[in-house]
């Protein structure tokens, strides 16, 4: 059995702040994602990771969607992502209801003016 080349953390492009995870691909297509990655998305074993491929051609990898819950109230139910933040419908309603008070905003999201339960 071929060893595996120990996994590596590299910088990427000098001062961009980016950085390059390296690991190297099992005989089965396998790779262990970065500790550092895992622990900031919270995945666990037994998630899902879903693989993104942009009209650019870029691939991307991030926890799956679904499995992720709402940053304020915790719920798993009728997520949006924005930038990066999953909030559930109700909560981003309820935000943005906010936002817009405290910015002195007038703009309707659909309350009626009424802030939501
Ligand atoms: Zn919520």
């Amino acid at each position: 059995m071929r060893e595996l080349r120990k996994a590596k953390t590299v910088a990427a492009r000098e001062g961009s702040g980016e950085r390059v995870f390296r690991r190297v691909v099992d005989e089965k297509g396998r790779v262990t994602l970065p500790t550092e990655m895992r622990q900031q998305l919270e995945i666990r074993a037994g998630e899902e990771v879903e693989f993104l491929l942009r009209e650019d051609g870029e691939w991307y990898i991030r926890k799956g969607l679904h499995q992720r819950s709402c940053t304020f109230c915790g719920c798993g139910a009728d997520l949006i992502e924005v930038w990066g933040q999953v909030l559930c419908r109700r909560c981003a309603q309820k935000y943005v209801f906010l936002l817009a008070r405290e910015l002195r905003l007038d703009i309707s999201v659909g309350t009626g003016g009424n802030l939501p339960d």
